[in-house]
């Protein structure tokens, strides 16, 4: 199964990815924590993403289509028949023609683009709400979807951060960005009648309930 997971920051796409992975067993491929966990380890291309990332633009096109085709590579991804689930990318209309090319070279196709549909006005109390897990990338918010201590991740007991880019400034800037950016994807997709649109605006699990219907009947 080869799925990407479209939608604005904040519609839920990490959320719904673990749930997602761990049912259908495929590996989650989150370009953003793959930045985020270079940038902690200082290496060359978290210190190249970190000069985009803060200021809430995109990485430039070419690096990242680099490493996710390097991504693509692995284990996981080739013990599972070439199968994935993309969590943030693609996220322009040339990361998705790249998306094709690299498919193609496997003599593959996508399985389904799932776009979570939120409207973009309750984002920025989804996104400066939301703390996450330094280690294991569990997400929380401080209202909907609390950890058992505050501050504290259920999982492994590591302290909760929130995100540099997270902040309110960033933000409104990563919305733009979307809708310049990345919704001509909603349409590249439809035109190749590969995207289920799902309303991200119910409760998490209904949400998942309703990707599970879709994914049910695709193999
Ligand atoms: P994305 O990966 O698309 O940016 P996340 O999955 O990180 O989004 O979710 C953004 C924030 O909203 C997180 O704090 C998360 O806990 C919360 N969230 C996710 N899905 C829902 C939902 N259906 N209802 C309310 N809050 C949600
Ligand atoms: P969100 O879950 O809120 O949508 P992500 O964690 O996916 O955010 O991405 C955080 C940041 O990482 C983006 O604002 C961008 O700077 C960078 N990034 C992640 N994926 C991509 C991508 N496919 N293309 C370009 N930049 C990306």
């Amino acid at each position: 199964m080869r799925i990407v997971l479209l939608g604005p920051p904040g519609a839920g796409k990490g959320t719904q990815a673990k749930r997602i992975c761990e049912t259908y067993n495929i590996p989650h491929i989150s370009t953003g924590d793959i930045f985020r966990e270079n940038m902690k380890n200082d290496t060359p291309l978290g210190q190249k993403a970190k000069e985009y990332m803060h200021k809430g633009l995109l990485v430039p096109d070419e690096l990242v289509v680099e490493m996710v085709e390097e991504r693509l590579t692995y284990e996981d991804v080739l013990s599972t028949g070439y199968g994935y689930l993309l969590d943030g990318f693609p996220r322009t209309v040339f990361q998705a023609g790249a998306l094709c090319d690299i498919n193609a070279k496997k003599d593959c196709e996508l399985t389904l683009a799932i776009n979570l549909e939120v409207p973009l006005d309750i984002l920025i109390e989804r996104v400066t709400n939301r703390r996450i897990c330094p280690k294991c990338h569990e997400t929380y918010h401080l209202k909907y979807n609390k950890p058992k201590i505050e501050g504290i991740c259920d999982f492994d007991g590591t302290a909760l951060y929130q995100r540099d880019d997270d902040k309110i400034e960033t933000v409104q800037k990563r919305i733009q960005i979307y809708q310049d950016e990345t919704m001509p994807l909603i349409e590249f997709y439809e035109d190749k009648q590969k995207i289920i649109n799902i309303n991200g605006l119910q409760h998490m699990s209904d949400v998942f309930k309703d990707i599970k219907k879709v994914l049910s009947g695709v193999n």
